[in-house]
């Protein structure tokens, strides 16, 4: 098959019913990310903070990234890295990252739970401080505090915004998920980021990107990623959303977008304001006034001091 430049395909787009040469399907994804961000953000003087775990979706997102602000004056990209301390799988993700960011020229910032909050994941998962602190899976007390952690130090080098690379199936299954369980708080909370000082807005540029699409993308720009899931993930519930998405997508083909477009519509229906307050003890925007990582600390510090 021929792609309309006239060169040889090497990918059938069903959802668009177009074949695609390796060329034009680079550049497809690129005007993809490109449209997500606008004018608005990729402009002069704009700092990015770009968190990669060393997964095809960040690594992806942090050579787009690197390739759509190439030529803006001004422009400057900072990789944050988390480590949680998880032995064995992060090692791995880090080796990739750190020859990544050599090769792409990308500055990097290697942040660490166990320097962060005197514990690394495995500590804490070992000493059964999850249970202590009523937290059922790891993934709920690492996905916090990483978050946490990503924003106090986008925050600290001056970002103006952090870009995380969640891609559409991510946002679907997300979305899918929350409706199905009835999660309205999720439901709005999922779509609509906090605003204002102390927190740095968030931007999701493979939002418009299926999954296949990313994996496609880093093969083709020979981008070497972590395939292996983190060892503490229970993607149970997770991945039996993504085998519905599949069976949908497989049925009618672009149902992924429709998904997206659909809730995107509904947000604009739920205009519900919370009141932001900020955290005493380290300004973190926040419901309560402590907020959820400073109160595990403090549990964590208790804890410790009994033992
Ligand atoms: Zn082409
Ligand atoms: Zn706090």
């Amino acid at each position: 098959m021929i792609c309309s430049c006239g060169n040889e395909a090497f990918y059938y787009q069903r959802y668009s019913n177009k074949y695609l040469c390796k060329e034009c399907f680079k550049k497809d994804i690129e005007r993809r990310a490109k449209k997500v961000l606008g004018k608005d953000i990729i402009r002069n003087n704009v700092k990015i903070g770009i968190g990669i775990s060393g997964g095809k979706d960040s690594l992806v997102m942090a050579c787009i990234l690197k390739k759509l602000f190439k030529h803006i004056p001004n422009a400057k990209l900072i990789c944050f890295f988390v480590d949680e301390g998880i032995k064995g799988f992060r090692e791995k993700a880090k080796e990739y990252i750190k020859e990544f960011c050599e090769e792409q020229g990308l500055e990097l910032k290697i942040i660490k739970f166990e320097d962060e909050i005197g514990y690394t994941l495995d500590e804490i998962v070992k000493n059964d401080y999850l249970s202590e602190l009523n937290i059922g899976r790891p993934c709920s007390f690492c996905g916090v505090v990483r978050r946490y952690l990503l924003n106090k130090h986008a925050l600290k080098e001056g970002c103006d915004y952090l870009a995380i690379g969640h891609n559409l199936d991510d946002f679907c299954q997300t979305i899918l998920m929350n409706y199905v369980e009835g999660n309205v708080k999720n439901i709005i909370q999922f779509g609509k980021e906090f605003e204002g000082e102390g927190f740095v807005k968030r931007i999701k540029p493979l939002k418009l990107i299926p999954e296949d699409e990313v994996r496609l993308y880093a093969d083709i720009n020979n981008i070497k990623y972590q395939k292996e899931p983190c060892p503490y993930s229970s993607l149970s519930y997770r991945h039996r959303m993504k085998k519905v998405i599949k069976v949908l997508e497989e049925d009618k083909p672009g149902v992924k977008f429709s998904i997206l477009r659909g809730y995107e519509k509904l947000l604009k229906y739920m205009d519900v304001k919370e009141e932001v307050k900020r955290c005493e003890i380290c300004g973190f925007p926040c419901s309560g006034n402590i907020c959820k990582v400073c109160s595990w600390l403090i549990k964590l510090k208790e804890i410790s001091k009994s033992e």
